[in-house]
């Protein structure tokens, strides 16, 4: 069995509503690990440290990039996120199933050095909806919410990189089509 297989990554617009297909899917199929990111952005309300994210200084960020510990970074919306080593290879290596959430440019970064694994695009139902939905959570400022909505526009754009593509008209359909590729690509 190839390890990569079991590399799942899932991108898509801000708003797309990916981070709770994601969480649907784990309280389905405990035995699915989430990679945990690291950002330099603030936490918003009700997120906790280590748990949605591992929330670190630049400077703190900085250093872990020099000394070779994540695994790829971007800088999006004026800050850093970056996926530590420590969530992806300690779990590939026993051959446990890891979900990475992340953008487009990571994505793509990750694809290149593990080819075997799995690129999800999460689609919203319509840019209008996704307008909306980014309103509804209230937690960003209007400038933000354009920034974020061109920038959904351009990873749109890119969604011909992944492997498969899928609509968030559901989140709990949407889960389960995830789920079914992944075992799909497993089984091959
Ligand atoms: P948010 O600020 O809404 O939590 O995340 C902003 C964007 O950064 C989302 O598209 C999210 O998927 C992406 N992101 C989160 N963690 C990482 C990471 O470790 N690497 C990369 N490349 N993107 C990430």
């Amino acid at each position: 069995m190839n390890k990569q297989r079991h590399l799942l990554v899932v991108s898509g617009p801000s708003g797309a509503g990916k981070d709770t297909v994601v969480r649907r899917m784990m309280e389905k199929y405990p035995e699915i690990e989430i990679s945990v990111s690291a950002t330099t952005r603030l936490p918003r309300e009700g997120e906790k440290d280590g748990v949605d994210y591992y929330f670190l200084s630049v400077d703190a960020f900085e250093e872990k990039i020099q000394r070779g510990e994540m695994l790829e970074y971007v800088h999006y919306c004026d800050r850093y996120y970056g996926t530590p080593k420590s969530e992806v290879d300690r779990r590939l290596e026993v051959g446990t199933t890891v979900v990475l959430v992340i953008e487009v440019i990571g994505a793509a970064n990750i694809k290149k050095m593990y080819p075997d694994c799995t690129l999800i695009f999460i689609m919203p139902p319509s840019l209008e909806e996704l307008s909306r939905r980014l309103h509804g959570r209230g937690t960003e400022s209007e400038e933000a919410i354009q920034k974020r909505l061109l920038r959904a526009k351009e990873e749109i754009e890119k969604k011909e990189l992944y492997d498969f593509s899928v609509v968030n008209d559901d989140a709990d359909r949407c889960a389960e089509e995830i789920y079914s590729i992944l075992q799909k690509r497993l089984e091959e």
